[in-house]
């Protein structure tokens, strides 16, 4: 099948020019020229991915990415900002809006595509997969066991969570909020502090002495569930 694309944006000559480039990559093109129309057809029909355009007229592309993250039916839905800014506080602001990936105007439309595809792929575990793995961790999802090289991991329940949502986005760095958001989720109010006496912990438990760590530390971004090379 298809994968559905929903492409949000306001000027009629750049949507027309991604639905022609997504159509010949072969996706389905779905178009939505604002904020409010695009909630409303993604609640209609939720697409595999969404295209959003950061300047959109009544809702921002932010506010819709926002509202997005905070409904548990889209969640987990791929997006992909499309700007015209190119300046890093703008494309922290992107992603910790909840948008998946970041893409800057021009661009080339098979970097789009390739961007679009790996957003897609890296969405679908989460749904079917029983097992998750990475290096010589694995995380039965189904037992709720987790083991490192043989060896059982014990984990609370938050570093639990805070794991296998590294595991469903493997190498990608998050900021403190972004894994706020995504493991306590958009309701409580957490310090961002927090963040790090779990790293600590999860940490903790995954690294037997001598053992690689897993997790990587990436200064003044983030979090990633990484290897050093
Ligand atoms: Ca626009």
């Amino acid at each position: 099948m298809k994968p559905r694309v929903l492409v949000v944006e306001d000027e009629a000559p750049l949507a027309a020019m991604l639905r022609y480039n997504l159509e010949k990559e072969g996706f389905e093109v779905e178009e939505a020229a604002n904020g409010e129309e695009a909630l409303t057809k993604i609640a209609e029909r939720k697409p595999d991915a969404v295209l959003l355009d950061w300047m959109l007229p009544l809702v921002s592309g932010i506010e819709v990415c926002r509202q997005l993250r905070r409904s548990p039916a889209t969640r987990g839905l791929p997006v992909i900002m499309l700007t015209a800014r190119g300046e890093e506080a703008d494309r922290v602001r992107g992603l910790d809006s909840g948008a998946d990936d970041y893409v800057v105007k021009p661009f080339s439309p098979t970097e789009l595509v390739a961007r679009l595809r790996a957003v897609i792929r890296r969405a679908q575990p989460a749904a079917g997969a029983e097992t998750l793995r990475f290096a010589d961790l694995t995380m039965d999802l189904g037992a709720h066991r987790v083991t490192r090289n043989g060896r059982a991991i014990h984990l609370g329940p938050t570093e639990y969570r805070l794991l296998k949502f590294f595991l469903e986005h493997q190498g990608r760095v998050f900021s403190r909020e972004q894994l706020l958001d995504a493991v306590w989720g958009h309701d409580v109010y957490v310090e961002p502090r927090t963040v790090d006496v779990h790293i600590r912990r999860l940490r903790k438990a995954l690294n037997a002495p001598g053992e690689r760590d897993l997790v990587r530390t990436v200064r003044s971004a983030g979090y990633a569930l990484d290897v050093e090379d």
